[in-house]
């Protein structure tokens, strides 16, 4: 497994790999849901480039970037049993070096949700993810379901602009009691981490009413808020009941549709979602 931070020094350990590339990007303190991307890669490609980069500009002035952690050993102990071929650690000067000034982004879709609540995150996001696809030309690039709203987006962004890849969405990965893993999940005490099951508590809720035959999308909303709610130590952002595709909210559950919401456990912010239909 060969490790590089310099583009130069990427450039020319892509070369030496030919036959079907997958690309897991990640912001790095790497948990199981991470490593069932890099799984997913390995049995469908040939080679697997990882990308470690805590991308600035998706956090807003107010958000967790200067202490989102941090452990690169810790990390590359973890991708090295996996058979990965090369890791990108690129420095955020290195990405962003003085005078930067080009942009990626998608309109419509990162209004609402994530976008509504994290102004920027997305237009960070896309542009960081079109300088990875365009530095390590991968063939294929795997994101989780865990960001829904990011897998749909770099989706579009991906038709859009022509990159020449496919975008393969993994399942997320949660803790035994239903907690989907998370790089913040280590933010949480002990009270908290016990109180963040109400995440999948509200979602499991909601999808039982809908699938007990519930068609109000306000219904479903309000079976998440009242999940939440009811947890002391959990406040509530927002919950949604929106389309899959174009992430509008629904009045009416039909098709494919989206639950998710955003939740605070003390400082700490936690999203998750659920697919219905
Ligand atoms: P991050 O390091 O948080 O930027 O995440 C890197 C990638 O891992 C993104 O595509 C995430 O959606 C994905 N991911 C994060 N948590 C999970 C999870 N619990 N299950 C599956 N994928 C995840």
């Amino acid at each position: 497994m060969k490790t590089v931070t310099t583009l130069s020094d990427l450039r020319a350990a892509r070369l030496s790999l030919k036959g079907t590339v997958g690309l897991v990007p990640t912001m790095g303190y790497l948990h199981e849901g991470h490593l069932s991307l890099i799984q997913r890669a390995k049995e469908e490609c040939k080679h697997v480039i990882v990308t470690i980069f805590v991308n600035p500009t998706q956090f807003g002035p107010n958000e967790d970037l200067s202490k989102y952690p941090r452990d690169l050993e810790r990390d590359l102990n973890l991708i090295r049993p996996l058979g990965v071929d090369l890791v990108w650690n690129p420095s955020a000067e290195g990405m962003y070096p003085s005078g930067y000034q080009t942009w990626v982004e998608v309109e419509a879709m990162t209004r609402p949700l994530e976008g509504a609540m994290r102004p920027g995150h997305f237009k960070g996001v896309t542009t960081v993810v079109a300088k990875l696809f365009n530095a390590t030309q991968p063939d294929r690039a795997y994101f989780g379901q865990k960001d829904a709203q990011q897998a749909a987006v770099i989706r579009k962004m991906t038709q859009d602009l022509n990159f020449p890849l496919e975008i393969v969405v993994c399942a997320t990965v949660r803790e035994a009691d239903g907690l989907a893993m998370s790089s913040r999940n280590k933010y949480l005490n002990e009270d908290e981490r016990k109180a963040a099951t109400v995440l999948f508590r509200a979602l499991s809720a909601a999808k039982e009413l809908y699938e007990a035959g519930e068609m109000d999308a306000e219904k479903v909303r309000g079976k998440m808020k009242e999940v939440v709610t009811s947890e002391p130590l959990a406040q509530m952002q927002y919950v949604s009941c929106a389309d899959y595709d174009t992430l509008e909210e629904l009045d009416v559950v039909k098709g494919k549709a989206l639950l998710s919401m955003a939740v605070f456990l003390g400082k700490t912010r936690l999203i998750d979602n659920f697919a219905l239909g």
